[in-house]
């Protein structure tokens, strides 16, 4: 056990979703992956007398994720330019918002370990992604697809204690960008990025020690790895009486160790100051409150279990993805029946897409959320057996249509009318005279062989609630 505590904090960049880039009209290219330098244009390149123009699309994107992390979004926000030189940089400044950015004071709650935990957002502000330099051999190639991007960087407050709170913490904001459209945040493509700010302090202690920024964490998995080998390497330095100096450290996966890269700057290195080509970003308190989202994946996954009496992996299936978690809203309100509706989604349907070889995907679905609402009903009415209205739903599944009438042409309507099944009942009694006398003699589970016989009679159709009821009145 070590006598120190960890004190961990976090910066990560999220590429916006928005059609275009921050400034010009050029594709945001999300996926980065078009031959070099095919978006570009004089602004994006940094020409001398070009003028940028807000994207309005940026701004819609980054006041929705604002909204999931429950911030305060400013009406009032100033962008700042920060100078600096880099080849990936051809203006040799980011613009970005310093002083007074977008959104301020949020929170991103999640399970840790089955805890609920709160982690605080200090602010997210908007600015430039720069272009990436390729290293081949002895030269570097330029690609400035991205330069131009648009980013948002979500700072927390220095509130984690290990590195499961983390990766707990990067899986909820995924989810939350998704959840509002804001962006895909997948981290292997580069749209989620993360810099952990990382100091140690003697338990019991309340001081905030030098901390060590380190970046190019590219991946989930790395992420506890990098956490576990830079508390090791602090830890070995107080334990020797030395001094951990504050800096940023580059990650390199693939040998478990970071190395120096710069000391840590402070924005006075940078020569900020208020961007002078462009205006004050001003959002009305109306545009603000149409970004509103009530409901997030962790509210829905809590009224899952504490309302609708679903279990916890269920309610988590069920509110990961906003497609998969609106897609059960409609249903219930179609059936009024939480549990039989979250069955048809978690086993039934995902287990057709299984079957057909695809993810998981709603929105590829050919027939409209109140078809699988009618199946259901009709399986509630009596009025359709469970294994018939899986053969509807895979009839629905793969060509589309209307439940009711499939049931109709495929002839699979529950009999339930006690004289109609009433002869089919004598007759099976009557064809299995030796099963009858064995049964009465003891070998009670020969009753589910004559409600099976019954079954297949009336080829599917009777309901098996009544043969049983039958049976039991005619054999005991
Ligand atoms: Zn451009």
């Amino acid at each position: 056990m070590s006598k120190y505590e960890i004190v961990m904090g976090l910066e990560t960049h999220v590429r916006v979703k928005s059609a275009t880039k921050m400034f010009c009209g050029c594709a945001n290219a999300i996926e980065l992956a078009d031959e070099p330098n095919l978006h570009v244009c004089p602004v994006c390149m940094g020409m001398p007398g070009m003028l940028p123009s807000l994207s309005a699309g940026v701004v819609d994107l980054s006041v929705r994720a604002a909204q999931v992390l429950r911030m305060t979004v400013n009406e009032t926000s100033i962008f700042d330019r920060k100078s600096y030189f880099y080849p990936d940089l051809p203006q040799g400044f980011q613009i970005t918002q310093l002083y007074r950015p977008i959104a301020e004071h949020g929170n991103v709650k999640t399970y840790v370990g089955g805890q609920l935990k709160e982690f605080r957002v200090n602010r997210l502000h908007i600015e430039t992604d720069a272009g990436k330099l390729i290293h081949s051999g002895s030269r570097t190639l330029c690609d400035y697809n991205r330069a131009g991007s648009p980013l948002m960087e979500i700072v927390t407050e220095p509130d984690f204690r290990a590195k499961d709170e983390v990766i707990a913490y990067l899986e909820e904001l995924q989810k939350l960008m998704r959840w509002c459209g804001a962006s895909d945040a997948d981290m292997e493509k580069g749209q989620l990025r993360c810099d952990v700010n990382i100091s140690l302090r003697p338990i019991g202690s309340t001081e905030l020690r030098n901390r060590v920024e380190l970046k190019n964490i590219n991946s989930f998995s790395s992420i506890g790895r990098a956490i576990d080998v830079e508390f090791v390497r602090q830890e070995e330095i107080y334990e020797s009486g030395g001094y951990v100096t504050q800096e940023t450290r580059g990650w390199d996966d693939e040998h478990g160790e970071s190395h120096s890269m710069r000391s840590k700057e402070d924005a006075m290195d940078y020569r900020y100051f208020p961007e002078p080509d462009l205006p004050h970003l001003v959002v009305t308190p109306a545009f603000i409150k149409e970004r509103e989202i009530f409901e997030l994946p962790i509210d829905r996954r809590k009224k899952y279990v504490e309302t609708f009496g679903l279990g916890a992996d269920d309610s988590r299936i069920l509110s990961n993805e906003r497609v998969i978690s609106d897609y059960f809203e409609v249903l219930i309100s179609f059936t009024d029946d939480p549990k039989k509706s979250c069955s048809y989604i978690t086993t039934i349907l995902f287990s057709m897409f299984e079957e057909q070889g695809t993810v998981v995907d709603f929105s590829t679905l050919k027939f409209d959320v109140r078809e699988l609402g009618a199946v259901i009903g009709m399986t509630n009415a009596d009025e359709l057996s469970s294994t018939n209205a899986k053969e509807v739903l895979r009839e629905l599944f793969t060509n589309g249509g209307i439940a009711s009438e499939i049931v109709a042409r495929k002839w699979l309507r529950q009999v339930n009318d006690a004289s109609a099944l009433e002869a089919i009942v004598d007759g099976v009694l009557a064809n299995s005279q030796t099963q009858v006398t064995e049964y009465r003699s003891g070998k009670s589970g020969l009753f589910w062989f004559f409600v099976g016989q019954c079954m297949k009679e009336s080829k599917g159709q009777g309901n098996p609630k009544v043969f049983t009821e039958m049976l039991k009145a005619k054999i005991g």
